[in-house]
């Protein structure tokens, strides 16, 4: 024996609908008539997240690029080659795992798919703290992610 978990009636176990108050009784059917999903929007967050993550990324490759330049004009006015490249290989480092983290991201977020909380702590700690930090903060991800 089942009760109506709407009026609290006896139900028999192969009831599909309350014979008291007419609701449906069998999860199935509950589930079929609840509302379709929308699809989870872009957050304003993500685009945020975005748009420090391409400046950053702008930043350390002018950067990189700039040094890079130094060390080739150092190395015509006599200044240590060597040690211009060590400089320069600094700055351009970052650009290793930062385009592949950034394409990773703008993947997820076109997309629309959950953005995993490893991906995010990355972000968080070689790439952008702003940005990690907004990501870490996007609730309505969270909820995307336990959804999924
Ligand atoms: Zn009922």
């Amino acid at each position: 024996m089942k009760y109506c978990t709407k009026c609290g009636a006896e139900l028999f176990d192969e009831a599909v609908i309350c014979v008291k108050c007419g609701c449906p009784v069998s999860p199935q059917y509950a589930y079929a008539r609840e509302p379709q999903k929308k699809a989870p929007k872009t957050s304003g967050l993500r685009i945020a997240s975005m748009v420090l993550l391409i400046v950053t990324l702008s930043i350390v490759a002018l950067y990189a690029g700039l040094f890079a330049f130094v060390a080739l004009i150092g190395a015509f006015g006599g200044e240590d080659l060597f040690v211009m490249l060590i400089v320069a290989l600094i700055f351009l480092a970052p650009l290793a795992w930062m385009i592949p983290m950034l394409a990773v991201y703008c993947k997820a977020v076109k997309r629309k798919s959950p953005i995993g909380v490893g991906l995010k702590v990355c972000i968080l700690i070689f790439f952008n703290v702003v940005a990690g930090i907004l990501l870490l903060c996007d609730s309505e991800e969270e909820q995307n992610e336990s959804v999924a």
